[in-house]
């Protein structure tokens, strides 16, 4: 168990960790979490921190439900019935009825959303707003950030700065809903990047809509035979080529029929 000194030292930790973990020390009861998650040892001894679980307990409890400036996502519909997960700060904050507080509200109701890529803001209750942290696992182990890496060095560089420096990715950023995932070093680690993932996978989901919708009506076309050319794919190939490069788009059925091609293959082969 580590020990410090004094309650500075604490407070210094936990702002620390909560940064580590990707989260914004501004929107913290700091007092709180001291409290919770770590003990006074009593006669001088200073301060040890807690259990694991006291700290997610903490912070969970202690988190101030939402700050102007805080990056979230927010659920749009747009042309056609489809959702999109729009990700942006909080600008400013409503009443029920859409007025302006005046001065500091404790208890707001809504929140005006400045979105980057919609052709407006979004406005709507606080139950509709998610922190965009919830939508991403941060990993920092090295081995984790790293698995998989190919280069010669055998670890992946930081996808912002790796022309600029040798040192390697040390924060990988995981899209749990997609899996999508980039890896940057602590230096550009920000909200920034998270909600630039997020709007990658929103991109390749506008893009994929077509063929979303193909393989709904017809699921066998990802099973169709490959071309006998070189130059050029067959209907089946491209379909299988999108699947695996964006696995969860592809609809259950066609899905279902993906991978018992897959397993005929193996079986065959
Ligand atoms: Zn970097």
């Amino acid at each position: 168990m580590s020990g410090y000194g004094s309650i500075r030292a604490v407070r210094e930790v936990i702002t620390d960790t909560l940064k580590a973990e990707g989260r914004n020390p501004n929107a913290y009861n700091i007092t709180g979490i001291a409290r919770d998650a770590f003990h006074d040892r009593g006669r001088g001894w200073g301060y040890g921190a807690g259990t694991e679980e006291e700290w997610r307990a903490a912070v969970d409890k202690h988190r101030r439900p939402f700050g102007i400036g805080d990056m979230v996502r927010v659920v749009v519909t747009v042309d056609g019935g489809h959702t999109e997960h729009h990700y942006g700060r909080i600008s400013q904050f409503r009443k029920a009825n859409g007025g302006i507080y005046r001065g500091q509200p404790v208890k707001p109701h809504s929140a005006y959303i400045e979105l980057d890529h919609h052709t407006r803001g979004w406005l709507g209750p606080l139950a509709d707003v998610t922190p965009a942290l919830d939508d991403f696992e941060i990993v920092r182990e090295w081995g984790e950030v790293h698995r998989g890496a190919l280069n010669p060095n055998g670890y992946f560089h930081c996808l912002r700065c790796a022309f600029h420096t040798y040192k390697g990715a040390q924060v990988l950023i995981v899209h749990k809903r997609s899996g999508q995932r980039v890896r940057v070093c602590e230096s550009c680690f920000s909200d920034n990047e998270l909600a630039r993932l997020g709007h990658d996978v929103l991109f390749y989901e506008r893009s994929s809509r077509d063929t979303i919708a193909e393989l709904r009506a017809k699921p066998e076309l990802i099973t169709a035979p490959a071309s006998d050319s070189h130059y050029a794919k067959s209907e089946g190939e491209t379909y299988r080529e999108w699947a695996d490069s964006f696995p969860w788009m592809v609809p259950a059925e066609a899905a279902e029929m993906y991978a018992a091609w897959k397993q005929g293959l193996a079986t065959a082969g």
